[in-house]
């Protein structure tokens, strides 16, 4: 089983502590709720006394509703006149939905007045919303504007969110307020002052993930097997490369487990690392993220559905079948079979 250990107590005050440095918090709950679940993510928004929490796509909004979150719910892929889903959203008294096009600003106010709109902003990121150049013109007669949406990039850069709020402020319905994503907390709360209309912030990653030392990830050792030098082992008869243990642990491709992260291939270390590691799958060594008797153990076939086969040289048994060994994950690409709150000791 790969499960995923969270210490309640400590985790629940990390959330709080965001949610005191970002007035207007709202929680994001989307894709595979940053390795809890979307369920999970809602129930916590609730308990954190969240009005809104944010989703990433029209087909998340139910399991936020049966999670028992009952405020509002922001989809934040921006409406498409080809969605069924996203359209359903429009009539849903609890959905607000995200605009990004003057064509579907008029296509919802014509099809569904009076939808719970927010409209999304052009920013550096090249994704999603309407010109701030053109937004004098915009026409938003007939639908129930809850505010305006800028998503910047990663590291959001202050001015561009100023320059931005500002282009806001100037029409008729800039004082329905602004949510913004990815400002640092400090800059959000210097803007927020700032401004002239309420402002909010959608925050998934720092929330959820940013107390890692609060919870981790481990998988079940299902097997072990003492082995030789040159034994066939797995699917595709790999040879193991000395004597040692073939250890089986739950996680594998199902759970995402050592699926490659994509990189970000900024330094000349970083560049060199994807070439090092197709050396080393070339040797039949590449390091599982799992660890067995204190250190990463190389996989000894590539990984398959529900569980690894780990090898671990040298003659001493490296687990027993039942131990819960660390596992390194990636949070959002991670489906776990088991969350669970760890019962604090003591
Ligand atoms: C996903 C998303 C967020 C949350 O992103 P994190 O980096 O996980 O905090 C915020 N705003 C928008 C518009 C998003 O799509």
């Amino acid at each position: 089983m790969l499960k995923l250990s969270i210490d309640g107590d400590a985790w629940r005050a990390h959330l709080r502590g965001v949610a005191e440095a970002v007035p207007g918090l709202v929680p994001v709950a989307k894709g595979n709720g940053y390795g809890f679940g979307n369920a999970r993510l809602a129930q916590e928004a609730a308990k954190l006394g969240s009005d809104t929490i944010a989703v990433g796509i029209p087909q998340e909004v139910n399991a936020v509703k049966v999670a028992g979150f009952e405020g509002d719910i922001v989809v934040l892929n921006p409406w498409r006149p080809h969605d069924d889903a996203a359209t359903a959203c429009l009539t849903d008294p609890q959905v607000i939905s995200t605009v990004s096009r003057v064509e579907d600003v008029k296509a919802i106010a014509r099809n569904a007045p009076g939808s719970a709109v927010l409209i999304e902003i052009a920013t550096s990121m090249h994704r999603h919303g309407i010109a701030a150049d053109s937004l004098q013109a915009l026409d938003l007669d007939g639908l129930d504007v809850r505010g305006w949406t800028i998503h910047l990039p990663a590291a959001g850069s202050v001015d561009e969110a100023r320059r931005l709020a500002t282009a806001v402020a100037a029409h008729p319905k800039g004082s329905a307020g602004v949510w913004f994503s990815h400002l640092g907390f400090d800059d959000y709360r210097a803007l927020a002052a700032e401004l002239p209309m309420p402002t909010r912030m959608r925050v998934g990653t720092r929330l959820w993930l940013g107390a890692p030392e609060t919870f981790r990830a481990t998988g079940t050792v299902l097997d072990v097997h003492k082995v030789g030098k040159g034994t066939e082992v797995g699917y595709h008869g790999a040879r193991t490369r000395a004597d040692g243990y073939i250890v089986v642990v739950s996680g594998g491709t199902a759970h995402g487990v050592a699926l490659a992260a994509p990189a970000t291939a900024h330094s000349f270390r970083q560049r060199l690392i994807p070439l090092a590691e197709a050396l080393e799958e070339v040797r039949g060594r590449v390091t599982s993220p799992f660890t067995l008797a204190g250190k990463k153990r190389p996989f000894a076939e590539p990984p398959h559905m529900h569980s690894s086969l780990v090898f671990v040289d040298g003659p001493g048994e490296p687990a027993r079948v039942g131990d819960e060994v660390p596992v390194t994950v990636r949070m959002t690409t991670t489906t776990f079979d088991e969350v669970v709150f760890t019962v604090p000791r003591g």
